[in-house]
């Protein structure tokens, strides 16, 4: 691990500094060897690191995840069985029920939290990673990536998932339930999506979104 040196006032200018995320100071660039991490003077936060492979890694996880995405929504979440009569209910059905049932906000809240903005954040990321990796126009990446940020907040995948757990042990007291194929690839996209998220450095894919763009960073 190598902590950097602050920067110093009149160095603010310099395209090659760091700001730490989590208290703000700001530090010179300098690079560092592989496996090496950077880290901040004042708190110790990660500033960033080098790690080898991590393009390939979260392609291969980002790929995972899709086909995770697909199950958790191809297959029933859980079955109800209760007197005889059956019930199953899909990710989208849900939403859809929520709608039925005279809930339209709540429905599209549902759906954009828990389907869209994560397939977006999903695709978004394969489309950076397959432009990092070969050599594609940066600009769509970039605004991707930026746009990657500003929802995150907003995917509810977890919430949704202890919220089901929560029905599961309450409702398992009045019917049966069957636990579906999709809760168990929904939990490994979460698994999945919080590896990538721990796998993709922010500061080395901006560093080479705009090596790509042709802007002088000669960041890690
Ligand atoms: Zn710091």
């Amino acid at each position: 691990m190598t902590e950097l040196e602050p920067i110093t006032r009149a160095q603010t200018q310099s395209p090659s500094y760091v700001t730490c995320t989590d208290c703000g100071l700001a530090h010179d660039y300098r690079p560092i060897a592989v496996g090496e991490i950077a880290l901040c003077q004042r708190c110790e936060a990660v500033l960033y690191r080098n790690r080898p492979h991590m393009v390939q890694m979260a392609l291969a996880l980002t790929l995972t995840g899709l086909i995770l995405f697909i199950l958790s929504n191809a297959f029933p979440l859980l079955g109800l069985s209760a007197r005889g009569l059956m019930q199953e209910i899909t990710l989208i059905g849900a939403g859809v029920a929520f709608w039925q049932q005279g809930y339209p906000v709540l429905a599209v809240l549902l759906l954009l939290t828990i389907v869209i903005f994560p397939l977006f954040e999903l695709l978004s990321q394969l489309w950076i990673l397959l432009s990092l990796q070969r050599h594609w126009p940066p600009e769509p990446a970039i605004f991707l990536f930026r746009w990657i940020h500003e929802l995150k907040p907003w995917g509810m995948l977890e919430v949704f998932m202890l919220g089901m757990l929560v029905s599961v042990v309450k409702l398992g007291e009045m019917a049966t339930l069957i636990v579906g194929p999709a809760l168990w690839s929904f939990a490994f996209l979460i698994l999945t999506m919080a590896v990538t998220s721990a796998t993709l450095d922010d500061f080395s894919v901006w560093s080479q979104l705009k090596r790509c763009d042709g802007k002088n960073d000669e960041s890690v």
